[in-house]
């Protein structure tokens, strides 16, 4: 897998519930097409009484699905402290929005001999977030991966607010490639298919989408995880796009 290269998919539940949820949702998203397998095992919930994750254990199992289904696996990393033990584990090391600015973790991910997926912060200007990545980079880690979320504006229908011009804006300043995660972008199922088209169109390196076996019962971000049913038909709609951009412009 070369990241810039070609459309790269990341796809998986937000969090690692179990061996069995993870081995579930996984394995269709294998057959459908994917890359890369996501699972969140130390969660930044919003609330302290929400499910926080499975932590190493979750680790654990990620690599272990990963594994069995030949599936190089991302997690976020929210506290110096883990930035080990989950390079241990995981093939990309992801730092979430609210995360963004935190300095000494850039500064740790930086140090780290894995790639770093930087989600934009939800209140972060494209500049801010650049020179975010540029903390990670001067610690002399080259393998940023830049990750447009959504951002908070004055509209509350969707989660967030999907920045789109952010993907071509970013590719005129930074040779970095630029994912779109439209799942925490829109908070909305029904317009994660849109968005992936959109965000292809406008140039997107990759697509990180949430998946998950049974959405209705995931533990985090239910109202946003898809089925694997439907992640392979927007996997086949953007797949297609990608090959028509790629033979026509
Ligand atoms: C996630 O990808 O699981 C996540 C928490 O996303 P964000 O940091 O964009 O909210
Ligand atoms: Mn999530």
């Amino acid at each position: 897998m070369e990241i810039g290269k070609g459309l790269t998919m990341i796809a998986g539940p937000c969090s690692v519930e179990s061996e069995d949820q993870t081995y579930k949702t996984a394995l269709p998203l294998k057959e459908s097409g994917i890359d890369i397998l996501r699972g969140g095992v130390f969660k930044a919930r919003t609330s302290p009484y929400d499910f926080q994750g499975l932590g190493i254990e979750g680790l654990k199992i990620l690599r272990r699905v990963g594994d069995e289904l030949d599936l190089p696996v991302i997690t976020e990393v929210l506290d110096t402290r883990d930035v080990a033990v989950t390079a241990e584990h995981a093939d990309i090391l992801q730092v979430g929005s609210r995360n963004m600015q935190n300095f000494s973790l850039l500064k740790e991910v930086g140090l780290a001999d894995r790639p770093v997926l930087l989600k934009r912060g939800m209140s972060s200007t494209i500049e801010e977030w650049l020179n975010c990545a540029e903390y990670i980079l001067e610690k002399g880690n080259s393998k940023v991966i830049l990750c447009e979320r959504g951002i908070r504006t004055f509209e509350t229908y969707t989660r967030n607010t999907l920045d789109i011009a952010a993907v071509p804006a970013i590719k005129q300043l930074t040779h970095l490639p630029v994912f779109v995660d439209p799942s925490h972008g829109t908070g909305d199922p029904e317009l994660i298919g849109p968005m992936s088209l959109s965000a292809v169109g406008a140039g997107a390196d990759g697509l990180m989408i949430e998946v998950h076996h049974n959405p209705a019962e995931a533990l985090s971000d239910k109202e946003q995880a898809i089925s694997p049913g439907k992640y392979s038909e927007i996997f086949n709609q953007v797949k297609r796009m990608s090959a028509f951009i790629a033979d026509n412009f």
